[in-house]
């Protein structure tokens, strides 16, 4: 997941499906508090290897704007269908309901990805790692990678 100070702040968060990056553009970032539903907003797919960038994107060029690593890690699919059969994850995503397990460096747990039709949303599974009232995004800023805000990397400390 990368928090990327483009002309309004906001969360890429990147899946590897597939052989590519599914990304969602999250405005608000995500939420530990199961209660709370964020905007998730279908980006183009990005390379795998895109995972790892952290700079800045210059002025002129599409995202324009300092790009931290928020977090990293792995996750598994943990999508099932209504009878509790495991869901693919390509079938997942078509299908518009897809979760999965995080084991980043901040995020852990279920989290699921829902189309409803008009918009995704991005809701926390109500798991052991539920944070009611979640102030995460606050609390911890800065990258996983280099341990900089993006206001750091962009003053250049
Ligand atoms: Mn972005």
């Amino acid at each position: 997941m990368q928090k990327h100070d483009a002309r309004n702040l906001h969360y890429d968060i990147r899946l590897s499906i597939g052989g590519t990056l599914k990304s969602w553009a999250v405005p608000k970032g995500p939420s530990r508090d199961p209660s709370v539903k964020r905007l998730a907003i279908p980006t183009e797919d990005h390379p795998i290897d895109y995972a790892s960038f952290e700079g800045t994107i210059p002025e002129g060029e599409y995202g324009a704007g300092t790009v931290i690593i928020w977090d990293k890690g792995t996750f598994e699919n943990a999508s099932e269908d209504d009878d509790g059969n495991e869901v693919p994850l390509d079938k997942a995503y078509e299908k518009g309901h897809l979760v999965v397990n995080l084991e980043g460096e901040k995020l852990k747990g279920g989290f699921a990805f829902i189309n409803t039709g008009s918009r995704w949303l991005l809701v926390k599974v109500d798991d052991a790692h539920a944070v009611k009232d979640d102030s995460l995004l606050d609390d911890e800023p800065a990258s996983v990678v280099s341990g900089k805000t993006i206001g750091e990397l962009e003053r250049g400390e």
